[in-house]
Formats: structure tokens, C-alpha cells, sequence
């Protein structure tokens, strides 16, 4: 987690430094009282998360692979008794299981989980060169992690008639040629998931909502910057190049910008949404940027 918060502090713009800074980060807390987990929050989007959300009041269980950057990270909240690294591999069944127990034990229940650990794997595209056995792994990651997730929340919200179950899919969940293709379907699936799972946890008055982010500066996609766009430093040259292909012109996306929308989703001022796969792109996946018919 370090190497890419430090850069990215060392090379925020303005407009970054201002979302940091952002109205809705420094108003009232908006989940006191409430409990979550985060699935990969040693680094990245879900670091983003569990500092945003214990900013606003909640109780954090951190669930990462990670074991150092996981503890690094709660360490970093102050010995805080607010927060709770766990390892876990979202792949297996008995970490995710313990994960939400320990949770739910220290902290009282669960009310948010938020389903973030992920990966895009291989960067192959050929598909006559595909290795099933990456596919495999992204799918274990991306949807049966998120779905096991899914599972062990609902087996502590479904008494308690509330919870708010948030997972991370990408804009590669609506459109494709975004990812490789284990990623995109992945990504396709967990939207698919949002939806099945919501309808069936509805009715005990959860809420299952999806965030679809275009690019973030983060260990799982400045890899795939491509060769000819690196400069000498990685977060610059990854914020050029994603926004000179962005929609939205002048705003930098960053992890705290995706972890605005979970908090949304994770709080009561979202009472009423669920089902949705809230799309963080500026635009990106819903216009047509090839079609010149419009410009001055
Ligand atoms: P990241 O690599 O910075 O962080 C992912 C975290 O997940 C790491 O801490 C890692 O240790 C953890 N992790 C990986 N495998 C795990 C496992 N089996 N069990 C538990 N933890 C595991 O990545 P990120 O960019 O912060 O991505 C977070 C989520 O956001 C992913 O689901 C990703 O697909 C999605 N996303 C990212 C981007 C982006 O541009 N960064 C865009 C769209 C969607």
C-alpha cells in the first residue's frame, strides 16, 4: 500500500487535493455506530474505504491476503479499538466464515460488508493463448470471493433485518475491450450477482448495490499502463494517460473518490437504493467518444 499512497500524495493535483478535502469527508459522521468488513483493505480502493469509513464513525474489520499491509494499515488508525485486521483469502470459505465472525464478535454485528479484493490477472487478450488456469483464478477472486462474501454477511444480517452488502466491479461490468477477458466477465458476473442477491435479500430489508470505477491509480492497474506512456513516474504518467482517454476532463479519478461512492451505498442516505451498479467514470462507459459529429 505505501509505495503507491506516497506516490500518489507526491503527485496529486489540485483537483485531487480538493476531493481530499471534499464537503461530505469532513461533515457529520455518516455510519456511527455501524460495523464493516472490508475485503482487501491493505491496499488501494479498499485502504481508501476503511479510512474513509472509520473517518465517519464505523467500526472497520480489515480482510486481506496481505498480512503486513493489512496490520500496517490498522496500526496507522492509532491503535485504534475502532478497527481489526483479519486475514483472509476471499477464496476460501473458512477465512471468509472466520473473518465476519471475528468481526461480528468484536464489534458487536455486522451492518456493511463491502466485497473489494480483487484482481485483473493475466494480461493476455489472445483468446487462442488464454490459460484456463488464470481464468480460474480470477473468478475465484472476482465472483465466488464476492460471493462468499455475499453469504456469510447475509448469515448475520438476515436476523438482525438490515445490512448494506457493497462490492467493487469496474466498468469492465458494462462494457468490454476495458480488461482481459477473464476480467471483463468477471466483472459482468459480480454486476449479475448485485442483482440476483438483492432480490432475494430484499425481502429481510437488505441492500445489495455494486461501484463501477474507471481507472484508479492503484497496484492492480498501473501494470497496465501501456510501454510507450511510461515517463518516470508511475502515477503521473497513469493519470495522463487514463485522462487523455477520460470523459471528464480535469478530475483525477483516486481510491478516495471510489470510496465516496461505497460510503453512499454503505449508509442510510442510500436507504432506498439497491440492485444498483453505481458507475464511477465520468461518463466514460456512456458516451460515444468516437462520433465527431457533435464537436466545435
Ligand atoms: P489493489 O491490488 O490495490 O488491492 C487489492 C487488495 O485485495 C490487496 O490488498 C490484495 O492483497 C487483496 N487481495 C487480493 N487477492 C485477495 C484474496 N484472495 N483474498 C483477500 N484479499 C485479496 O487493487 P484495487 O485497484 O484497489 O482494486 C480493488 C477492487 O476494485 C478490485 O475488485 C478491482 O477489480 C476493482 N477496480 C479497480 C480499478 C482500478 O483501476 N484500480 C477499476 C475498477 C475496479
Amino acid at each position: 500500500a505505501a509505495p503507491i499512497s506516497d506516490g500518489r500524495e507526491e503527485t496529486m493535483s489540485a483537483s485531487a487535493a480538493a476531493a481530499t478535502d471534499s464537503p461530505s469527508s469532513s461533515s457529520a459522521p455518516r455510519l456511527e455506530g455501524k460495523v464493516a468488513l472490508v475485503t482487501g483493505g491493505a491496499s488501494g480502493i479498499g485502504e481508501a474505504i476503511v479510512r474513509l469509513f472509520r473517518q465517519h464513525g464505523a467500526k472497520v474489520c480489515i480482510a486481506d491476503i496481505h498480512d503486513e499491509a493489512g496490520q500496517q494499515v490498522c496500526d496507522s488508525l492509532g491503535g485504534d479499538p475502532g478497527a481489526l485486521f483479519v486475514h483472509c483469502d476471499v477464496t476460501v470459505e473458512e477465512d471468509i466464515s472466520r473473518a465476519v465472525d471475528a468481526a461480528a464478535e468484536k464489534f458487536g454485528t455486522l451492518d456493511i460488508m463491502v466485497n473489494n479484493a480483487g484482481i485483473t490477472g493475466d494480461k493476455v487478450t489472445d483468446i487462442r493463448n488464454l490459460d484456463f488456469a488464470e481464468v480460474r483464478k480470477v473468478f475465484d477472486i472476482n465472483v465466488h470471493g464476492m460471493l462468499l462474501g455475499m453469504k456469510h454477511a447475509a448469515r448475520i444480517m438476515i436476523p438482525n433485518s438490515k445490512g448494506s452488502i457493497v462490492s467493487l466491479a469496474s466498468v469492465a461490468s458494462v462494457m468490454g475491450g476495458l480488461g482481459p477477458h477473464a476480467y471483463t466477465a468477471s466483472k459482468h458476473a459480480v454486476a449479475g450477482l448485485t442483482k440476483s442477491v438483492a432480490l432475494e435479500l430484499g425481502r429481510h430489508g437488505i441492500r445489495v448495490n455494486c461501484v463501477s470505477p474507471y481507472a484508479v491509480p492503484t497496484a492492480l492497474s498501473m501494470p497496465h499502463l501501456p510501454q510507450g506512456e511510461h515517463k518516470g513516474d508511475a502515477v503521473r504518467d497513469f493519470l495522463a494517460f487514463v485522462g487523455s482517454e477520460a470523459n471528464l476532463k480535469g478530475v483525477d479519478l483516486l481510491p478516495k473518490d471510489v470510496a465516496e461512492a461505497v460510503l453512499y451505498l454503505a449508509s442510510d442516505e442510500a436507504r432506498y437504493i439497491s440492485a444498483l451498479n453505481l458507475v464511477v467514470d465520468g461518463g466514460f462507459t456512456s458516451v460515444n467518444r468516437n462520433l465527431k459529429a457533435f464537436e466545435d
